[in-house]
């Protein structure tokens, strides 16, 4: 039984996330999408609003749950009996943060794997951030994330459409 996690902001989510559970659910037995709970950071969502609308994003998908965690990724995966951690490559810029953190990882749990799909060349310019700074300015939002979450994320900024 391979049970993996893809953890991340999800801060909103976008066509890149999309494509990414897609693609992990159909190699893995069990995915975990995992929202990231970190309070440092200054989010455009809650934790509680961005765990449902991945739920809803992913209710048709039978192998996929979604859930929140805080504190280290190793230790929620020794909890909930996860080994394979999913992340995603769009360019060389996120590959030397990503190769630290999994080698960390595997020295911190050695049971641990993490394993990296790269980026779907339609959304390998896409991340949350740049969703976010277009949103902020009414920029068109819906080449980059699924249609339900247009409207939720125009309103954080107070922009009516
Ligand atoms: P984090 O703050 O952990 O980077 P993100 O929500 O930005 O969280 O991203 C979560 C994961 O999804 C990361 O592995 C990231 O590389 C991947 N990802 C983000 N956007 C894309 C995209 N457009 N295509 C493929 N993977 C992506």
């Amino acid at each position: 039984m391979k049970k993996a996690i893809y953890p991340g902001s999800f801060d909103p989510i976008t066509f890149g996330h999309q494509d990414m559970i897609e693609r992990s659910a159909a190699i893995v037995d069990e995915l975990i999408v995992g929202v990231l709970n970190n309070s440092e950071k200054n989010s455009l969502f809650s934790v509680e609003e961005r765990v449902n609308m991945l739920k809803e994003l992913t209710k048709d998908i039978p192998n996929v749950t979604v859930d929140s965690f805080d504190g280290l990724l190793v230790d929620y995966m020794k909890k909930s009996g996860a080994t394979i951690i999913v992340r995603g490559l769009r360019a060389v810029t996120d590959f030397e943060y990503e190769l630290q953190i999994a080698q960390t990882n595997h020295v911190e749990y050695p049971a641990v794997e993490t394993i990296f799909l790269v980026t779907n060349l339609k959304y390998s310019y896409l991340s949350s951030s740049v969703v976010r700074e277009f949103a902020a300015y009414g920029g068109d939002i819906t080449k980059f994330v699924p249609p339900q979450f247009v409207d939720r994320i125009y309103r954080k900024y107070n922009i009516k459409k």
